[in-house]
């Protein structure tokens, strides 16, 4: 029987619509804020922060874009970020990544304050989230988590195997599943035997950014496959995971699109709330 498809799409809509309804019936100045920092004119970065704006107004957190020039100096990027850490309308920063060349990515992400650091990237919130602290956390790992228990499935004790060790994916997702008390594997580009150790998991999450790397016959039958990747080829979206084959063998998968991307945003609007205090 093949795989039931987990419905990323009206998860997402579905979180949005009860956050609306948390919110409604708030003045302007009593609602969350978010601002968003955007450096540079990167296409795929425009449609992002775009979609992050779509959603804030949807459900009624108030939005601070940024949008500045690609030239843009060390100083008044931090300058700005120190504003909006002293404003009292805003309890979510975010700086749009990546960011132009020439700009030292950590040291602004730091220049954050931990407490509006609603991309869960600053060292400090990375650190708690290892210790198995509460934090807020990277918003697609947490996307990754709420699809996973959409499925019902007892995580305890469940070989997980994520392929990819970005600091935004693989490395939070791992330790969020390790808190979920999962056996938890990292693959990367220097693993050996890969196939092997995917063949392992109960669980796979693959965020490699290349499509179909996770070919069907390496998912165990029964497998719950979480495909984060989003690859565009001839025009069209695809994922990390091989789909036809790997939806024949799996007992949950993720679709491209329709997946992870739309509960990215969904979590960014949870934390926004979050850091907030509603
Ligand atoms: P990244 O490029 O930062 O990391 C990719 C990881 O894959 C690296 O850790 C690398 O070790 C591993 N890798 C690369 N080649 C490999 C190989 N041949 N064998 C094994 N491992 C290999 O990417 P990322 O930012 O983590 O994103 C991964 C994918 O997820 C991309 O397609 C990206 O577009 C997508 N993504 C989706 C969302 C979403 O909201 N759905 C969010 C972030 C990223």
């Amino acid at each position: 029987m093949p795989a039931s498809i987990i419905d990323g799409k009206k998860i997402a809509a579905d979180l949005r619509k009860d956050m609306k309804a948390r919110l409604s019936g708030r003045s302007e100045g009593d609602r969350p804020g978010l601002a968003v920092v955007l450096v540079g004119d990167d296409p795929a970065s425009a449609v992002y922060v775009n979609q992050k704006e779509k959603a804030c107004r949807e459900i009624g957190v108030n939005s601070f874009m940024h949008r500045l020039p690609g030239d843009t100096g060390r100083g008044e990027l931090l300058a700005l970020i120190g504003r909006l850490n002293a404003s009292r309308e805003v309890h979510g920063i975010l700086v749009q990544l990546p960011l132009p060349e020439g700009i030292d990515t950590k040291e602004v992400i730091s220049a954050i304050l931990p407490q509006k650091d609603v991309d869960g990237f600053h060292p400090y919130n990375i650190g708690r989230l290892w210790s198995g602290e509460s934090t807020v956390a990277p918003c697609t790992p947490m996307g990754i988590m709420a699809l996973l228990d959409s499925t019902g499935i007892e995580m305890k004790g469940l070989e997980t195997v994520v392929v990819g060790r970005s600091n935004i994916v693989g490395k939070p997702a791992a330790a969020m599943l390790l808190s979920r008390h999962c056996t938890v594997t990292m693959c990367h580009s220097r693993t050996k035997d890969l196939p092997d150790v995917v063949r392992r998991g109960d669980i796979v999450v693959a965020a490699v950014g290349i499509p179909n790397f996770v070919t069907g016959e390496m998912i165990k039958p029964g497998a719950v496959v979480i495909d984060v990747g989003i690859n565009r080829v001839d025009g069209a979206l695809v994922g990390d995971v091989e789909f036809e084959p790997a939806l024949q063998r799996a007992s949950f998968i993720t679709p491209v699109p329709g997946g992870v991307g739309p509960m990215t945003i969904a979590m960014l609007m949870q934390n926004t709330l979050q850091l907030a205090g509603v």
